[in-house]
């Protein structure tokens, strides 16, 4: 039997080669990364918990007519997805004050934007991402201006709708990044939404008591990834009550049976 090719390797994903032409299979690893990656650990299940998370956030934006790389869920860890070339922008999102805003600007976190605020960082890891201005992406011809309306709208429907859905299961959907692919189809390319969305690239926090419930509990040492990253999955209705192990990890559940 043939092993099936690596394509690419990064801190939390495996892309494979996929079964046809122009698809990819996304494989979810349990590695955490911080600060440009100058913080590694593990969070157990993770991979399993951001697979999940990350189906059902695609499979809804599609219903509202976003376009994305998303086929299938294949197991506990891989997704089969549309091969895109992407464009390398890393868009952000945000609703709150956190993170490197409050520290650029000096804004108090938590605050309320009184707009969205959409941010663009340069896919760089060895400049460490840093934030650029449309100028910079016109300049560089990262995308064409057309692309960037295409990403901007985009990014404002899956704000509004993702807003929403958070909000309705008592979670405040803080800031968020996304990544977008160009989609070829014949001489065409179209720009849609790629990479994953999970508690690793957005913040959110409880709205009753506001308590962290995504990556910053890694960032921040201060512990319970899992829990938290199960309590989203728990709460979008993805871990039916008492199947909380079905969702983990498999290999560990089999060595526990063991
Ligand atoms: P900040 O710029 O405040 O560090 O991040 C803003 C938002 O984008 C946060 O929700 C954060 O999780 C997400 N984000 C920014 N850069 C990255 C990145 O390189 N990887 C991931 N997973 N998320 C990111």
């Amino acid at each position: 039997m043939a092993r099936r090719r690596q394509i690419y390797e990064g801190k939390a994903k495996i892309l494979y080669e996929g079964p046809e032409p122009g698809t990819l299979i996304q494989y979810f690893k349990d590695d955490a990364t911080a600060f440009n990656a100058q913080k590694r650990g593990t969070i157990n299940g993770k991979g399993v918990l951001n697979n999940r998370i990350s189906e059902h956030v695609f499979t809804m934006l599609g219903n509202i007519g976003v376009p994305h790389h998303f086929i299938r869920r294949l197991n506990m860890r891989e997704q089969l997805i549309r091969q895109v070339e992407i464009v390398p922008i890393e868009v952000v999102v945000r609703n709150v004050a956190a993170g490197s805003l409050t520290k650029r600007l000096g804004v108090e976190e938590g605050t309320q934007l009184p707009r969205t605020l959409i941010e663009y960082c340069y896919k760089d890891d060895a400049l460490g991402d840093p934030l650029v201005a449309e100028e910079h992406i016109a300049c560089f011809n990262w995308c064409t201006q057309e692309e960037l309306h295409d990403i901007q709208d985009m990014a404002i429907r899956i704000n509004d709708f993702m807003s929403g859905m958070f909000a309705a299961v008592g979670i405040r959907l803080v800031d968020f990044k996304l990544e977008f692919g160009r989609h070829y189809d014949g001489d065409f390319s179209r720009i849609i939404l790629a990479d994953e969305i999970s508690p690793d690239g957005c913040r959110l926090w409880d709205m009753a008591t506001g308590e962290k419930m995504d990556k910053d509990r890694f960032r921040r040492d201060l512990g319970g990834e899992v829990e938290a990253y199960q309590e989203v999955a728990r709460r979008l209705g993805l871990m039916p009550e008492n199947e909380e192990t079905a969702i983990l990890d498999l290999d560990s559940h089999r060595k526990k049976k063991s």
